[in-house]
This record gives C-alpha cells, sequence and structure tokens, in this order.
C-alpha cells in the first residue's frame, strides 16, 4: 500500500484526501493543516489523523477541543509520497522539509515551475514524473487544456492553438475576492501565463492563450481554436474527444447551457462537493472551419486536479503506467458521466 500524507488541507488538499482514501492502492497517512477551522474538524470526524504544521499554533488545536496526531515532520517521515497543497509559494518553501526526509513531494499549479523535476498531466507525460523528487502537477486549467490537446496532437498534429479562457474571479469560499461586478482582461498583456504553463507539458506546441476575469465562482470556461496539421471531420472529432474518459461531451439533449446547469447536474448525479473531474466540452460547439477546430470547454477549478494528483503519486514510484493508473484513479472515484 502506498502511504501517502497531505499538507495543506483546503480546497484541493481535502479533495486530494477523499480521492486517495478511495484507491485501493493508498492509504492516507494523515493530513497537516496550520490552524483549527471547519475543515480541520471534518478530517478528524472522517478518521483522517491531523498533523499540525506549525509549532507554535499547536495550542490552538487543544483550545478548540481538536486531537492532532503529531507535527507534520512525523507525517512527512512516515510517507512514501507527500502532496504539498499549501496556498501559492508555500510549497516551494516546505521542500526543503520534504528533502530533509526523502520524501518525494507533489505540488500545485500555484507553485514556479522552474522549481521542481518535472510539471506533469497524466493524459499527457505521465512518465516523465517517475523517480522525480519533485513534481508538479499543473493548475486547473493547464490540466483542462493538456488534457484536451494530448488527442488532438496524437491524432493531427496541432499547428497552432489560440485560446481564450474566461476565469472565475474566485472560488465559491473566496469571499475576498473580486471582481464583484466587472469583467477585466487579466491580465492585459498576452500571452497569459496559461500558454506558457501549457509549454511546461508540451515543449514545442504553438499556443497563445488570453485571459479574462468574470465575476463568477462556479467554473473557467475556455473558447478554444486549434489549427490542425490534418484535417478531420467534425463526427471524427467527436469520436475521438469522446473515448477520452476524462473528456465530458455534454450531449445536446441535456439542456445544459452554462456552467450553472453543468453543477446542478454534478449534484444530480450525486457528485461529492458538486464536483466535476472532467472537462466539460459542449458537443454541438465542436466546429470545423478549413483547417480549424473551435470548441468550448468548462473547467472546474476545484476539482479537475485531482485525478490528476493521484495517478501523480503512482508515476513518481513507478507503481502503474499511465494507462493503468487513470483507469484505477478513475474507478475507484467514479470518473466519467
Ligand atoms: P486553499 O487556501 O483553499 O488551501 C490551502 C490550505 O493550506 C489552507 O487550508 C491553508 O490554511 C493551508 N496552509 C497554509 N500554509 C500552510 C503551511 N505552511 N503548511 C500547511 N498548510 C498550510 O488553497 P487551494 O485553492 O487549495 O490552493 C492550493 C494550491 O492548489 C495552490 O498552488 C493553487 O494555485 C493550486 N490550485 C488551486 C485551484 C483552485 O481553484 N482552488 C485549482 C488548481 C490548483
Amino acid at each position: 500500500m502506498i502511504q501517502v500524507g497531505i499538507n495543506g488541507y483546503g480546497t484541493i488538499g481535502k479533495r486530494v484526501a477523499d480521492a486517495v482514501e478511495a484507491q485501493p492502492d493508498m492509504e492516507l497517512v494523515g493530513v497537516a493543516k496550520t490552524r483549527p477551522n471547519h475543515e480541520a474538524e471534518t478530517a478528524v470526524e472522517k478518521g483522517y489523523p491531523l498533523y499540525y504544521a506549525v509549532d507554535e499554533r499547536e495550542h490552538l488545536f487543544g483550545e478548540a477541543g481538536i486531537e492532532v496526531a503529531g507535527p507534520v515532520e512525523e507525517l512527512v517521515a512516515a510517507s512514501d509520497v507527500v502532496v504539498d497543497a499549501c496556498p501559492s509559494g508555500i510549497g516551494e518553501q516546505n521542500s526543503a522539509m520534504y528533502d530533509e526526509y526523502d520524501t518525494p513531494a507533489l505540488y500545485q499549479g500555484g507553485e514556479d515551475a522552474d522549481f521542481v523535476d518535472a510539471s506533469f498531466n497524466a493524459r499527457s507525460n505521465f512518465a516523465e514524473a517517475e523517480g522525480a523528487d519533485h513534481v508538479r502537477v499543473v493548475s486547473c486549467n493547464t490540466t483542462g487544456l493538456s488534457r484536451l490537446l494530448a488527442p488532438l496532437q496524437e491524432a493531427y498534429g496541432v499547428e497552432k492553438a489560440r485560446v481564450t479562457l474566461v476565469r472565475r474571479g474566485g472560488d465559491p469560499g473566496q469571499t475576498g475576492r473580486g471582481p464583484i461586478n466587472d469583467i477585466l482582461p487579466n491580465p492585459v498583456t498576452l500571452p497569459s501565463h496559461h500558454g506558457p504553463d501549457v509549454n511546461t507539458i508540451f515543449p514545442d506546441l504553438n499556443i497563445d492563450t488570453l485571459g479574462m476575469k468574470v465575476p463568477a465562482t462556479l467554473m473557467h470556461t475556455h473558447s478554444v481554436n486549434v489549427q490542425l496539421e490534418e484535417v478531420p471531420s467534425e463526427d471524427e472529432v467527436r469520436d475521438l474527444l469522446a473515448a477520452e474518459d476524462r473528456l465530458f461531451l455534454i450531449p445536446p439533449a441535456y439542456d445544459i447551457d452554462g456552467a450553472g446547469k453543468l453543477k446542478e447536474f454534478a449534484m444530480d448525479r450525486g457528485r461529492p462537493r458538486a464536483d466535476i473531474w472532467e472537462n466539460c466540452i459542449w458537443e454541438e460547439s465542436i466546429s470545423i472551419e478549413d483547417d480549424d477546430l473551435y470548441l468550448f470547454q468548462a473547467i472546474h477549478q476545484e476539482s479537475d486536479v485531482v485525478p490528476e494528483n493521484v495517478d501523480a503519486i503512482r508515476a513518481v514510484l513507478g507503481e502503474a503506467d499511465a494507462a493503468e493508473s487513470m483507469a484505477r484513479t478513475d474507478e475507484a472515484m467514479g470518473v466519467g458521466f
């Protein structure tokens, strides 16, 4: 059984913890937090050993009546792999601790690509993580783009991708985030960081990305244009994408016209936290004009990286190949509508 520790138990960390718990070949050693709150309370209720990340704050847990298992260093020492899901930049600060205990670590998309040995997307470059000490699971948007571009690249070759990302202003719980009533080119300069980030997965891909921010919390939406080297029919593209387990083609008959109905659909299907682990591609939007493919896809920022983290655990330890790992992860989590 692979022993997994999670350091940073917020939006991403708590989801990865549940996904690890669901895997037949993994055991959750515990989760680490800096302070007691409702998430700490829930972790304990779920039976996840809770470690404290900052020595000076240990007493806060006791005062809140929350039992702790020990300091984060003990969690790191007992784990075969640590998933660091701390806020951007903290992961890099934690990396010395992981090195000290000789524990390979996975980081999230908010960390700098330069300090890790490899950036990771299961469908695109699984094998590059094997044996690495520091691996970054790329951001929600880059995960969504990589999953889409990998099969297009393999089947037809990509001459150039042009993508406009309409980005949610914050997650539902991020009360301090704006904009409240605005639409921002963000950043106003080109490219947005997403294109260069996709290049950490596909170094030779020609891609331009533009970013916008809107006052929404539900999902991101991508307007995608991919110029292909070989031109398929629209039906061929639909069949290609439908064969990918982490791409969900929204059937026109479902009458899902936006992120709100997608979340409603996820709730109706009993998804935990209304999570949508798959890229959601509007089937009707798949269009070929000359050698250009166009489509719209929605990306659930809080959850699409979760199965990728689970795969990255097996990848760094060399425990499975991409196809085996993705199938195991998807089966255990229930990925695929
Ligand atoms: P979050 O703020 O929801 O959770 C981070 C957690 O880490 C919090 O519970 C915080 O208290 C805790 N923490 C802070 N410092 C710590 C420390 N030193 N040790 C242990 N725990 C500490 O953040 P998040 O949204 O889960 O983001 C985490 C990472 O995932 C970031 O790199 C982010 O860019 C990336 N990411 C976020 C999203 C998203 O939409 N939320 C999507 C993909 C990737």
